[in-house]
């Protein structure tokens, strides 16, 4: 099968998590989604995990060279076991990652071959936030959503049967920081 390197956009909560499985599911490609990396990373409270836990408590973006490093490493991680691609959800989030990644990819002559956008309206997204129930181990990183997909018995992970929680950023005042315009991913 030929590479595929696809790129997932869209605000928090728009749902480019369950669409990214999908594809990752159908192509046999593995899912790099910077937000599970990054709350392994402070789970594991690691270098990086220090560095970037203060603004993920926040909602804020993490320094944009942190996390090109992490995806890079993932990047090159993944390509050992499955050379055939991925799906980065998550990233990039600002011009200059990128940028960042363009150049990482232009070295090895490599490039993205699809960029899909999901466009939420804020509404929904807040909704979907407030409603959302997250797995606290990284290895497991489940989510659900009280309404639309409940965990089986409630408020315990179907998989590792830990107790669910409502993740920093997905509280009201950190939900308002993460919808923020300055946010948004915007092409020039
Ligand atoms: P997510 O699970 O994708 O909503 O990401 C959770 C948090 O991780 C975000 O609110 C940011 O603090 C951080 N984060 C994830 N991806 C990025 C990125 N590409 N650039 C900067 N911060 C990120």
């Amino acid at each position: 099968m030929s590479e595929k390197r696809l790129v997932m956009l869209g605000p928090p909560g728009a749902g480019k998590g369950t669409q990214a499985q999908w594809l990752c599911d159908a192509l046999d490609i593995p899912h790099l989604a910077t937000g599970d990396m990054l709350r392994g990373a402070v789970a594991n409270n690691t270098e990086v995990g220090q560095q970037v836990r203060p603004f993920m408590e926040q909602g804020r973006l993490v320094p944009d060279d942190v996390v090109v490093n992490v995806v890079v490493e993932a990047i090159d991680e993944a390509k050992k076991t499955t050379p055939n691609g991925y799906v980065l959800d998550g990233f990039p989030r600002t011009m200059r990652q990128a940028d960042a990644l363009q150049k990482v990819l232009a070295k090895r002559k490599e490039k993205i071959d699809k960029v899909i956008l999901i466009n939420t309206p804020d509404e929904v997204v807040q909704e979907r936030l407030m409603q959302r129930r997250s797995c606290p181990d990284p290895l497991c990183g489940a989510v659900y959503n009280v309404k639309s997909k409940p965990a089986r018995t409630a408020g315990i992970c179907d998989n590792c049967a830990k107790t669910l929680i409502v993740r920093d950023d997905d509280r009201p005042e950190t939900i308002r920081v993460r919808q923020q315009p300055n946010r948004r991913f915007t092409v020039r």
